[in-house]
């Protein structure tokens, strides 16, 4: 479904990604694990198109989209929920789920799938005329996978969904994200740096150094790889 070759990725001088390959399979929950600055962040947005690579290609179902802009990339089916959730804050849970439904016009169905995000998150049915911005942080990232789902992405960007939410919170989100996979084929691209958290939930992994990737294979064999239990899962 997509494909990374040799993707190089700058921020002016400063290259953060240096020759990026991966891929995803429709239907996975693939997930890219790495330290602070190892460039996670700058790959989901070199994918959607909000820095675009300077050099590699990107393809989505076969179609190259490394020179597309990011409005017509949404439209293909790719749904980013960026770190730190990006809500709008001055709109109520409703407006913002609309602002998720955007690009459709086909009004029963996106009821159907308003009732669908209720049912995941019934706190959010509960808040539905309550801004953005006051919600917790833990509401606010189940507001932000929602309006995403509201896109109905065929791929789904999470960026550090678990970043500074409670423990139990953090349980119930990744609940949702597997859920969410396996309910509606939606295909998971998932950014974290809780390596843990993330291979529990995943098929399969990458690990990123540097601006490289260093290691690939199943979730089940980098959990239980002696290098990755040492670095990223504190074992
Ligand atoms: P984290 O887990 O801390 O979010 P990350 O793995 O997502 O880290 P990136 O945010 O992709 O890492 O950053 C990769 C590199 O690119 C870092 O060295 C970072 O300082 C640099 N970088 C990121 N954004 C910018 C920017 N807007 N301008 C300049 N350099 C940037």
């Amino acid at each position: 479904m997509l494909e990374l070759k040799n993707v190089q990725t700058f921020y002016g001088n400063i290259q953060a990604l240096k020759g990026i390959s991966l891929q995803i399979a429709e239907g996975e929950i693939v997930t890219l694990i790495g330290a602070n600055g190892a460039g996670k962040t700058t790959t989901l947005m070199s994918v959607c198109g909000i820095v675009p690579p300077r050099a590699g290609e990107i393809y989505f179902e076969g179609q190259p989209i490394h020179h597309m802009p990011a409005n017509k990339i949404v439209s293909l089916g790719i749904c980013q929920v960026p770190e730190g959730r990006r809500i709008f804050p001055y709109l109520t849970v409703l407006e913002n789920l609309d602002m998720g439904a955007f690009l459709r016009n086909d009004k029963a169905e996106i009821k159907r799938d308003l009732d669908y995000v209720f049912s995941l998150f019934p706190i959010l049915a509960e808040r539905r005329n309550q801004a953005g911005g006051t919600l917790s942080g833990g509401e606010q990232q189940m507001l932000a996978i929602s309006r995403a789902l509201m896109a109905r992405p065929r791929l789904l960007l999470l960026d550090e969904p678990s970043l500074g939410l409670a423990p139990l919170v953090v349980k119930q989100i990744f609940e949702i994200i597997r859920k969410v996979n396996s309910e509606n084929k939606t295909t998971i691209f998932l950014v974290e740096q809780n390596a843990n958290l993330a291979l529990k939930v995943a098929h399969r992994g990458y690990v990123m150094e540097n601006g490289k990737i260093t290691m690939t294979d199943t979730a089940a064999n980098l959990m239980a790889n002696e290098e990755v239990r040492k670095a990223y899962l504190g074992i």
